[in-house]
């Protein structure tokens, strides 16, 4: 399978099973934009959850906060934002499509219809809009481009509130805005993304510690969603290529079937963002170690990543297809923790009242210890089974009249398949309950 073609068949799987919908779709949508369906919100809520586990509740240094979308201008003033949150433009003459120059290193002709492209120039990607009736300059207010800002401006909320020791950190996740020149790629370069924030503040003396830290529990989390290690990258951004409030930034690659890609970042970021929040808004962000009585701005390590580009990835990586019988069968083989369904419960046959019931009951069983167990029972076994591969269920459980007892050594024994091998094996519900119990833990 080419590269190419796996993207469009991942595209393709994500609309017709209900994963990922192209945004505005019956108007004929809008660029940079997609909606999660069924079962892509689900996905997306367990790579959150999983998130939130290992980056924020887990940890006893670690407190979240849900901060506003539209903020005070003053903080992207402050931030660097309004003067340089911007990516160079290329125009073309001919055509008047708009390129990302930086896209374009080597062309000097338009590719799309080969007309002269006129001069770079910066483009801000802030979306702007107005807070209140009148449209005057006094209300502009922008969509935040990325949750770190509501994280920094609460600060010593949380210091306030909490009195957390140094060094401690603060999660969000949330929605976040960038009018990105071309959009692309499917969910990798959207105008409406997801971020996973972590802002963790140490003593200056401490970043590198801290750094190692993050580092290695990023590595942790692309492994417990199920991304081999082999397909993520470190990129080491040069100086010259790091923000410019960044002493140290690594951007974690991954290898998209449209080439290597930043999948997230880790920045130090210094002291850049609580201080300069601290000039422009007047107020102490500094922090008092009540041991050493030493009083200083905390430096800031900023692991960084997006839900969507991670999603991507996710499904990147899962696609399979592999032959069995005379066609293809294509699945997903989801890390069971972030399955969107852990199981699918179905009686071999929906006209007989007894396997139903049995059947139901089965379920109700199972979903006393997870909820993200389905019920199917149309068509023939063997379509249940693919439909269940293809969103990437990793097991499906069938009772037949052997769990009745027609065999009497069977009684009251299931069909668990695996979706990988397609193996099937009879185990008791309590069997296939641990079995799906140590699949998800
Ligand atoms: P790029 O260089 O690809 O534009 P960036 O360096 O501007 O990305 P950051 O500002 O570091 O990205 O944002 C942190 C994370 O947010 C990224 O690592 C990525 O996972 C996600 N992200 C950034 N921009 C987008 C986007 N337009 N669409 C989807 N996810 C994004």
């Amino acid at each position: 399978m080419n590269d190419q073609n796996l993207m469009e068949k991942i595209v393709s799987l994500a609309k017709r099973r209900g994963f990922i919908f192209p945004g505005s779709e019956i108007y004929g949508g809008l660029a940079g934009t997609y909606d999660y369906g069924p079962l892509g919100v689900v996905l997306k809520e367990n790579i959150e959850r999983l998130w939130l586990s290992m980056f924020r509740d887990d940890r006893d240094d670690m407190y979240g906060v849900d901060a506003a979308i539209l903020m005070n201008p003053k903080i992207w003033e402050a931030s660097g934002h309004v003067a340089g949150f911007s990516d160079p433009v290329v125009e073309c003459e001919k055509c008047k499509k708009r390129f990302r120059a930086d896209h374009l290193a080597d062309v000097e002709k338009c590719p799309e219809c080969e007309g002269a492209l006129g001069s770079v120039r910066q483009f801000n990607m802030m979306f702007k809009t107005h807070a209140g009736a009148t449209e005057d300059t006094s209300a502009i207010v922008y969509l935040r481009p990325e949750t770190a800002g509501g994280i920094f401006t609460n600060f010593k909320n949380v210091v306030d509130s909490i009195h957390p020791k140094l060094p401690f950190g603060i999660a969000q996740i949330g929605k976040a805005f960038r009018n990105e020149i071309a959009p692309r790629d499917f969910i990798f370069r959207l105008r409406e993304l997801s971020q996973m924030e972590v802002e963790y503040f140490v003593s200056p003396k401490e970043w590198k510690q801290a750094f190692e830290e993050w580092r290695k529990l990023m590595h942790l989390f692309a492994e417990a969603i199920g991304l081999p290690q082999s397909t993520v990258h470190e990129l080491e951004v040069p100086a010259q290529d790091r923000a410019h409030y960044s002493k140290r930034t690594i951007d974690f690659e991954f290898d998209y079937p449209f080439g290597r890609k930043e999948l997230w970042g880790l920045a130090y970021r210094t002291d850049f963002d609580l201080s300069a929040h601290a000039n422009a808004s007047n107020n102490d962000l500094s922090y008092l170690d009540e041991e050493t009585k030493e009083k200083f701005v905390p430096h800031v390590i900023e692991p960084s990543l997006g839900v969507d580009r991670t999603m991507l990835a996710i499904l990147t990586s899962a696609y399979r297809e592999d032959a069995m019988g005379d066609d293809t069968r294509a699945y997903l083989a989801l890390a069971p923790k972030i399955a969107p369904v852990k199981a699918m419960v179905s009686p071999l046959l929906k006209n007989k009242p007894e396997l139903v019931a049995k059947a139901r009951e089965v379920r109700a069983e199972l979903k006393k210890a997870h909820s993200a167990i389905a019920w199917d029972d149309n068509g023939n076994i063997g379509k249940r089974y693919r439909r269940q591969d293809e969103i990437g269920t990793p097991f499906c459980i069938t009772i037949d009249f052997d769990t009745l007892g027609e065999t009497p050594e069977l009684k009251g024994t299931v069909t668990l398949r695996h979706r990988d091998t397609g193996k099937q094996e009879r185990l008791t519900v309590a069997e296939v309950a641990g079995r799906i119990r140590s699949a998800i833990e």
